[in-house]
């Protein structure tokens, strides 16, 4: 392998071994991986970094398929060859977590870690996903999402980042809709440990809300949609016109739910915001400046249309 190494190229475990690479790299680890679009987002921004910073110069972001079960010696390879930073997809931000230093107390809250830091007393873990919804949210709609009630839907890893976001946003109230509801159990618990924890429903998806308001906001945090056969996983008829729809789904653009929406009249956006804004506290832990979540936004926007 020659030392400028191609940042849109898949990298394995097996070009990990012999990575001869001497300038500062960094890493998105998962499985599938092949079209993330978090390597040109990533060097995007750290191109306009580097025209303040020189510093930044030769630092590269990569991708790696990693299998789950190479992860834990994976990631003392990455370590030993000095990966800076790394992030982690699916499936790998669950397993993670479990094996590295706490970076931040929601790490614990969610049980999962998106964003490594390499220390000297190993990698640190943080959860930028957290940060990636809200900011997302409030800049998309215009809105503060501590004004609103919020219906979430999903109880998987994403769904739980979002609980804990909209618990320590301090939302007016929260609603956890999903497909099997004794796994909203879990998630409650979680809210639960807050210092202080909104008001607390639960439902199945198919079941009527407990309640509606006019200043609702739904974000869809099940998978619902990433196929576009997939039925909607809500139905926003009972819905007021007011209410903001959030698809955490970037890929299709537009999911079912979010054109459901539209046809009601109602303000939608979907996940590319989430992915550029927890991208952009990624590179800040790992630079200590302030990239531009903008361009890392029309970066991932790129790297879609051209997927
Ligand atoms: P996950 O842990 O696998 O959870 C999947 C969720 O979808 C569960 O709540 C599951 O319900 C539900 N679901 C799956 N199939 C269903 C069906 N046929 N009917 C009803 N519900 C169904 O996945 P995740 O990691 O939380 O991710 C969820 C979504 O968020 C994915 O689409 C992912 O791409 C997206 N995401 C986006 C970003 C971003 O930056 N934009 C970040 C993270 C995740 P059950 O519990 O009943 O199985």
């Amino acid at each position: 392998m020659k030392n400028d190494l191609p940042s849109d190229a898949l990298y394995t475990l097996e070009d990990l071994e012999k990575w001869p690479r001497e300038g500062t790299s960094l890493a998105v680890l998962g499985h599938p991986v092949k079209h993330s679009l978090s390597p040109p987002m990533h060097n995007a921004a750290l191109a306009e970094l580097n025209r303040d910073h020189p510093e930044f110069s030769d630092w590269t972001y990569y991708k790696f398929d990693i299998q789950p079960e190479e992860l834990k010696s994976a990631l003392g390879k990455f370590y030993r060859k000095g990966f800076k930073g790394l992030n982690l997809t699916v499936p790998h931000k669950i397993l993670a977590a479990q094996w590295v230093n706490i970076g931040e107390a929601e790490v614990e809250l969610t049980e999962a870690c998106n964003t490594l830091l390499w220390t000297e007393n190993g990698y640190q873990g943080y959860n930028t996903d957290l940060y990636g919804l809200t900011s997302a949210i409030e800049d998309e709609f215009k809105i503060q999402l501590q004004d609103r009630d919020v219906l979430l839907l999903g109880a998987g890893g994403a769904a739980r980042a979002a609980a804990v976001a909209c618990g320590q946003t301090g939302v007016r109230s929260l609603t956890l809709a999903n497909r099997t509801v004794s796994k909203l159990d879990a998630i409650r618990g979680v809210l639960e440990k807050l210092e202080s924890c909104p008001p607390v429903d639960t439902c199945a998806l198919d079941q009527p809300l407990p309640s509606v308001s006019e200043r609702m906001i739904v974000i869809n945090a099940t998978s619902l949609g990433l196929d576009p056969d997939d039925p909607t996983p809500a139905d926003l008829r009972k819905l007021p016109a007011s209410t903001l729809v959030f698809d955490m789904i970037y890929n299709p653009a537009r999911t079912k739910l979010l054109k459901e929406a539209e046809s009601l009249g109602m303000q939608v956006a979907n996940g590319l915001g989430m992915l550029a804004y927890q991208g952009e506290r990624s590179l800040k832990i790992w630079t200590q400046k302030n990239p531009s979540a903008k361009t890392m936004f029309a970066a991932a926007q790129a790297g879609l249309q051209s997927t």
